[in-house]
């Protein structure tokens, strides 16, 4: 495998980044994870986007424009011969020294690994998942803005571990104030009748790329659809639930702390938001 790093294209083994990189140190970096299908990579300006967002709001500067980017995210896919892969796009604050200061690092690091993609066991998607609140909260926006990807996750790492540790695959993160988030690495929706509920970033939840998408095929589907608060009472009397993310693409889920959702299956509206984000994977994107 080759990994574009600063700027060159060099071997897995010769990909390595100083013990002084301050997304080594303290998690000061920003990342996207990006996908490709059979040749085309899904909604890759919005990625880059968010990246530059992410990047600016750390005052971080991307020693690349977003044109070089996207040219260096195909050469990654094309080098690495790969139709359907998935792209770990990152940028750190790069080598400092020992203490926090960004100003002692002159240099930010740039890396871009595209891989094949570990596709999630084809069974969560036909039975559903069962998940858990968890008691770790999500970060309060006023802290560290979720809207920030920054490498800095041990947020959601801490949450994961809980459900694990509980015996679940995935958890559901609350805010300070009891309201439903996001999960670990994939936003919330719930469907009652006609309506598709999500909830809305100032909660502090990110604002996926792939939220994005299921609100724009839910609308075009004649479904209304909307960000408002939800609490864990609203989630277990969904008609149905779901999770989306770049690498889980639509999940169902099935049960949430103990209480069955709906007919404790795969509801018909994900799945027919399922099949149209497929198509859509299939048929839009940057070609390479
Ligand atoms: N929330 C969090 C915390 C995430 O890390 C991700 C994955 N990047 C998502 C939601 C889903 O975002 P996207 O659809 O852009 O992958």
């Amino acid at each position: 495998m080759k990994i574009f790093l600063n700027g060159k294209f060099v071997e897995q083994a010769q990909a390595k980044v100083s013990v002084f990189d301050h997304g080594l140190l303290y998690g000061d970096g920003v990342f996207e994870g990006i996908r490709s299908y059979n040749g085309l990579i899904f909604k890759l300006h919005q990625h880059i986007d968010r990246l530059f967002e992410s990047a600016h709001t750390i005052m971080l500067k991307i020693p690349y424009t977003k044109p070089q980017l996207v040219e260096a995210v195909k050469d990654s896919l094309r080098v690495n011969k790969l139709r359907d892969g998935y792209i770990r796009l990152v940028v750190t604050r790069g080598e400092g020294d020992l203490g926090l200061d960004p100003r002692k690092c002159r240099q930010p690091t740039t890396f871009i690994i595209a891989d094949r993609i570990q596709l999630y066991p084809p069974q969560l998607y036909e039975r559903g998942l069962d998940i858990i609140t968890v008691a770790t909260q999500r970060n309060v926006p006023e802290a560290l803005n979720p809207q920030i990807k920054s490498l800095n996750y041990l947020n959601n790492i801490l949450a994961k571990i809980e459900a694990i540790t509980a015996g679940y695959e995935e958890a559901i993160m609350l805010s300070h104030s009891g309201y439903v988030t996001e999960c670990t690495g994939e936003n919330i929706f719930l469907v009652k009748g006609k309506q598709v509920i999500t909830p809305p970033p100032f909660i502090g939840v990110l604002r996926g790329i792939t939220r994005q998408t299921v609100m724009e095929l839910s609308r075009s589907r004649k479904l209304e659809v909307r960000e408002e608060l939800l609490t864990r009472h609203d989630l277990f009397n969904a008609d149905e639930v779901f999770l989306t993310g770049t690498a889980a693409e639509i999940v169902p889920v099935v049960k949430i702390d103990g209480r069955t959702i709906g007919e404790g299956r795969p509801g018909s509206h994900t799945k027919k938001l399922q099949a149209a984000f497929h198509q859509l994977t299939k048929t839009s994107g940057v070609r390479y």
